[in-house]
């Protein structure tokens, strides 16, 4: 049988040629879209706001399965030319190859997230101090990059205020300040206080819009500090899951209720520093048990031999002198 339209060649498709057959087929047509692009972070409005590329909305957008295309970007205006390959029929001997153009405008905006950060907008504020003291700029540059670090895509900090005793960290959501919260208290100790205020009232939901205040509180000892702890004087080695107190002769590790129940009875505080002097001693001689020192004043005294430190004869040592005791620290 022939092909019923061209009469030329053998029918194979419903009554037609392969080429009278796609000839009938429709043209292809892609229709033109308008995008918004977030002028802050790049995000497109592609059904709702996304992180994606303009290639990931070509290939979204156009209802084809295998096809290339090519992009031509000017300004606003983004010109794509697609070669399709289609199939329509299970007789087709080969793909049917259809060319066609389309525009997507690129119209600059703000999202929601970029929008809601510009205004200033915060559902939770995180407060970070230490406990007694003011947070030093080594703390507050810490504290700062693992909280920035761990910030999660969706989340955004609106504004970080530097105040006198700590950082403010101004979140677009309670859970992301907890968040961080946490992880603070996991990497440095502390402890962490919730507390929320009802703000307003979400129509839309029915529910009290809330704003959150989250407390993380370092704990007031700090690496470095020296400490008075049952009679016996220590510098603080660490202070996050626990308190560690080392000197020459000993260590202490101490879970934080301990810390609390030694400061009720009074077996620990911190040393201010016009309470003792450290001076820098050196070694005369050594004994298995005692180590002759000289202080700078060429006063000499033996002094109990440390446990951890390896003390040699003409070295000199950092040595604490506290009331009649000296410590190596
Ligand atoms: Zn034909
Ligand atoms: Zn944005």
């Amino acid at each position: 049988m022939m092909c019923f339209q061209c009469g030329k060649r053998k029918a194979r498709i419903e009554g037609l040629c392969e080429p009278c057959f796609l000839e009938g087929q429709p043209p292809l047509f892609i229709r033109n879209l308008k995008l918004s692009k977030c002028k802050e972070c790049g995000a497109l409005h592609y059904g709702s706001w996304r992180d994606i590329s303009l290639e990931k909305v070509v290939e979204e957008h156009v209802p084809v399965d295998d096809f290339d295309y090519r992009i031509e970007q000017r300004d606003m205006v983004v010109t794509v030319s697609v070669v399709a390959r289609q199939w329509f029929h299970e007789n087709q001997t080969h793909a049917f190859v259809q060319q066609t153009q389309f525009t997507i405008h690129v119209r600059p905006s703000l999202c929601d997230q970029c929008s809601k950060m510009l205004s200033g907008y915060y559902q939770a504020v995180l407060q970070v101090r230490r406990q007694d003291h003011l947070l030093t700029e080594e703390e507050r540059a810490l504290i700062d990059s693992i909280v920035v670090s761990n910030l999660r895509e969706k989340d955004f900090i609106s504004q970080i205020k530097e105040r006198k005793e700590g950082t403010d960290f101004y979140f677009s959501t309670s859970k992301a300040a907890l968040r961080a919260a946490h992880i603070l208290r996991k990497q440095l100790g502390g402890v962490v206080k919730e507390s929320y205020t009802t703000v307003g009232m979400d129509r839309q939901k029915g529910t009290d819009i809330k704003r959150g205040t989250i407390l993380f509180l370092l704990h007031k000892y700090k690496p470095g500090d020296i400490l008075l702890c049952q009679n016996e004087v220590f510098k603080v080695i660490s202070s996050s899951q626990k308190l560690h107190l080392k000197n020459g002769y000993s260590e202490k590790v101490f879970p934080w209720k301990k810390v609390e129940y030694l400061e009720s009875e009074n077996q620990l505080q911190a040393l201010s520093s016009s309470k003792y002097t450290v001076k820098d001693c050196q070694v005369i001689d050594v004994t298995p048990s005692q180590v002759l020192v000289m202080l700078p004043d060429f006063e000499t005294r033996y002094l109990k031999r440390p446990k951890d430190i390896k003390v040699k004869v003409g070295n000199w040592y950092s040595i604490l002198f506290f009331q009649e005791y000296a410590y190596w620290m």
